[in-house]
């Protein structure tokens, strides 16, 4: 991670390595924080927040899902994230606010005093060195059940799941793991939603077992009104090996192809002329290029 010279914390911005809390916090032990994955893009009119008000708003709904009480409006934690990347003159990155349950009384139902913290950092792209797509495998771990947490909050906690699905890779030629439900039906991948292109139709899982990304939704609305039909629905792992694409969206990957599932090689290496069409109209709009998605954009001073 590549330093930046301040974090915001608790309404004030504080040296990044003064920005420490206690070892007994809250959230440390029992996962009961909550956070956002937000990118800043260079663009011709300045550095530019793609989604700020989407992602500010999963956060307010993340943090009133685990009975977080910070006392700050929306307004005030999007100008504390703008602060941040001023501050910092972050022209391109990654912005991580986080929501946690401080210190105060040990115990999985202590109710402590909660802090808000803003970081950003500049951050290259995920995955960078996969350049002909990931290679993904089945995860023996399934997602967590939408009866065991709330799966739409981005609840620090959950990712343990993700991290054992990924630790399950280490040392092998996989990329990514995708996770399934507990129904076999393909879930998302452990940061990341997956998405399949067959006959010109794109599918991806419906909501109900899988974070409703920020990404995935503008994915859908690209794609949309690039005149494809998109599809959520439930599928198995088995039609994304004999679909003719397949790719994932989220904050961090931003749009990465799927090479391979499970070792089968999805649709014909190297011919992914979906893929391409959106991952190219979706650098272009968050790059500020297209002014018809301006308004998905908000530009830092
Ligand atoms: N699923 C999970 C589990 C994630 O952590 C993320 C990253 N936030 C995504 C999907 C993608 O969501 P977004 O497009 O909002 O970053």
């Amino acid at each position: 991670m590549q330093e930046t010279q301040y974090i915001w914390l608790d309404g004030k911005l504080v040296d990044w390595n003064k920005s420490t809390c206690h070892v007994l916090t809250h959230t440390l032990h029992y996962g009961s924080g909550v956070y956002e994955g937000i990118r800043v893009y260079k663009t011709s009119r300045g550095p530019a927040i793609f989604r700020l008000t989407e992602h500010v708003e999963r956060l307010l709904f993340s943090a009133q899902s685990i009975k977080l009480n910070h006392g700050y409006s929306k307004d005030e934690l999007a100008k504390a994230i703008i602060e941040t990347v001023a501050a910092n003159k972050l022209e391109e990155g990654y912005i991580r606010p986080l929501i946690f349950n401080g210190y105060g009384e040990m115990g999985v139902g202590s109710k402590n005093p909660v802090s808000v913290m803003v970081a950003c950092w500049p951050w290259p792209r995920y995955h960078e060195s996969a350049v002909n797509g990931l290679n993904v495998k089945t995860s023996s771990y399934i997602r967590i059940h939408p009866r065991s947490t709330i799966v739409e909050a981005k609840i620090c906690g959950h990712y343990t799941n993700g991290i054992l699905a990924l630790q399950e890779l280490e040392g092998t030629h996989y990329h990514e793991a995708l996770m399934l439900d507990v129904d076999g039906f393909v879930s998302e991948c452990s940061s990341a939603n997956v998405f399949m292109v067959k006959d010109n139709i794109i599918y991806t899982p419906q909501l109900g077992t899988i974070l409703p990304g920020i990404t995935r939704d503008f994915v859908i609305k690209l794609a949309t009104d690039y005149g494809y039909q998109v599809i959520e629905n439930m599928f198995k792992p088995e039609a994304i090996k004999t679909a003719d694409e397949a790719f994932f969206t989220g904050t961090a990957v931003e749009t990465t192809l799927i090479r391979s599932l499970d070792d089968t090689i999805i649709g014909i290496e190297g011919s992914n002329p979906v893929f391409q069409y959106i991952k190219a109209g979706f650098a272009a709009v968050v790059r500020g290029e297209t002014e018809r998605y301006h308004n998905y954009l908000t530009i830092v001073n």
